[in-house]
Formats: C-alpha cells, sequence, structure tokens
C-alpha cells in the first residue's frame, strides 16, 4: 500500500506533515513521471530511468513488533515516507514495498515475518540483479531497519564475488547525532523508543497508539554480562525482551518533524551523489578484469 500515492491521502500528509507531493498528472503539475516503480507504464518507465540517470532507491523495511504502541510496519513506513519524499527533491525510481531483512531476534513476537538467511540473500541479489536489468545501474538501498546493519554490508561486499554493471550503494543513517529539540527520556533509544515513535508522528500518526507506550518496559534489562568486544546473537533478546527500547511515550511531533526533515535531505543529497559518481563502475571493473588473474596483478 502507498499511502502517499493516494490523491486521497496526499491532502492528509499534507495538512498533518507539511509536506506536499506534486504527483504526475495533478492539474498544473509539470509532466514529470511517477517516482513509483509499481505506478509507471512501460513507456513512463523507460523516460523515468532516464531522468533518474539510472538511479533508484530500495528502501528496506521489516514486519516485527514494535513496543506495544507503534505499528508491526512502523521501518518499513518510515523509510518510504523519507525515501519518496527525498525524491521530491532529487528524482529517483523507488522501488516497491520491500521488508525481506533479517529479524530472526523477533520470531518470539507476533506478526514477525522472518525469512531464512539464505533467502534473504538471494531475493536481495535477484532483486538488484532485476533491478539492473532493467535499466538501475545505481542501486541506494535506504535501510529503515536496525537488524540489516550486518546484513546489507555483507550483502554488498558479496558483490565483489562476480562481475555486476551495477553497483549497490547502502545508505544507513536514520537520525541525526546532533541538533535539533532536546530528547525528553534518557535511556538507550534503539527500537520503538523516542526517536523512532517521533517519526512515525509525521509518517503515520493514524497508526501511533501514545496511550499503550508505557504499557510495557523498554528499559535495558542487563541480562548478559559478557566482556566488551564478545558478541552473541542472542544479546538483543537478553538486554530487551519485549522487543522495546527507549520511552516512546517521549515522543514528540516537533522532534518527529525535525528528525524526518534530516532524513529525507540526508536521502536525496545521497541520491545526488551516487548520480554524480562515475569513479565506483570504473573501480569495480577493474577489479573484476584484475581478479581473473591475479598472479599477473603484481609489479
Ligand atoms: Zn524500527
Amino acid at each position: 500500500m502507498s499511502k502517499i500515492s493516494r490523491s486521497g491521502t496526499i491532502f492528509t500528509v499534507c495538512l498533518v506533515a507539511g509536506f506536499c507531493r506534486l504527483t504526475a498528472g495533478q492539474a498544473g503539475a509539470p509532466s514529470k513521471p511517477s517516482v513509483h516503480w509499481e505506478e509507471l507504464t512501460a513507456a513512463d518507465f523507460r523516460e523515468g530511468i532516464h531522468r533518474s540517470q539510472g538511479t533508484c532507491l530500495l528502501p528496506f523495511g521489516i514486519l516485527e513488533k514494535h513496543g506495544p504502541h507503534l505499528p508491526l510496519g512502523t521501518d518499513l513506513l518510515n523509510v518510504r515516507y523519507a525515501a519518496l519524499h527525498a525524491t521530491e527533491h532529487e528524482y529517483a525510481i523507488v522501488f516497491p514495498e520491500y521488508y525481506f531483512g533479517q529479524i530472526a531476534e523477533a520470531r518470539h513476537e507476533p506478526g514477525t515475518i522472518a525469512y531464512s538467511h539464505d533467502l534473504q540473500l538471494a531475493l536481495l541479489q535477484e532483486t538488484t540483479d532485476e533491478m539492473a536489468r532493467n535499466g538501475c545501474k545505481k542501486i541506494i538501498i535506504v535501510n529503515g531497519h536496525g537488524g540489516n546493519e550486518s546484513l546489507l554490508p555483507y550483502f554488498a561486499q558479496t558483490q565483489l564475488e562476480k562481475p555486476h554493471d551495477y553497483v549497490v550503494y547502502i545508505f544507513d543513517q536514520r537520525s541525526p547525532t546532533t541538533g535539533g529539540p532536546p530528547k525528553k527520556s534518557s535511556i538507550t533509544n534503539w527500537h520503538a523508543g523516542e526517536d523512532e515513535t517521533s517519526k512515525m508522528l509525521i509518517a503515520r500518526p493514524d497508526t501511533v497508539h501514545m496511550e499503550r507506550a508505557t504499557s510495557e518496559s523498554g528499559a535495558d534489562q542487563h541480562r548478559l554480562n559478557l566482556p566488551d568486544g564478545v558478541y552473541t546473537g542472542i544479546w538483543w533478546y537478553a538486554r530487551w525482551p519485549n522487543h522495546y527500547s527507549g520511552e516512546g511515550a517521549a515522543a514528540t511531533e516537533e522532534l518527529g518533524k525535525f528528525q524526518m526533515d534530516w532524513w529525507v535531505d540526508a536521502i536525496a543529497n545521497v541520491i545526488r551523489a551516487v548520480k554524480a559518481d562515475d569513479v565506483s563502475l570504473k573501480l569495480q571493473n577493474e577489479f573484476y578484469e584484475k581478479s581473473k588473474h591475479p598472479l599477473e596483478t603484481q609489479p
């Protein structure tokens, strides 16, 4: 479902968030193709690829519990909101809803869809291969889900295994590190807490149940004490068994607007930088060629 693309919802989003998106076909709007892959005709898709210089976004969400007060699709809803608004500033084609990521640590919670790791990698590879076959030679994966933070760099590294005629870029920042309204909460705020809940007050306020935000604890429960530098898969569950890290009740629309504006601008800047990048593909090709005969690359 693309809420922002439904004409009835555009008006609502404009009122709530102070953002407005001009869509192709609106009276008085310039005739620019839609950014939504699934809304383009075949001929308009070709025009969109030309206009975007082959630059496409793959906003990456997930389906998992988000505390007691946010919807399962929070990461998908937030990242698509940010990505779709970024393309108003800098045109790129946006791939449809994608939520096939790493979320094994929330399998104990209702509504979590946790695909196996081999399927996650295979599906992502076939998706980017298919995008590239259709002209997306620069693919920006915009990550909306913290649990993908190891998967995505690993996926990017695996692109060196064999030649590809396209480049995968990953953008994995969702909140600015400084500035903005002072935070009200002082506890660790990593999942469904002050930041993420605030963004949802901008992206989809109709799905936020603020009155439930204190019905479970989002505090770190410190149930596992291992030395720094030691990693184990159960670490997240040990600290936040409710799959809730932070205080959603501290969220404000003001913080949400600041963070969402930052995210939209940041993604637009990434699109510009990627369009201007004429080095990565050249170096990839040089690397693929050399890796066919490593013994001859030494002076
Ligand atoms: Zn999230």
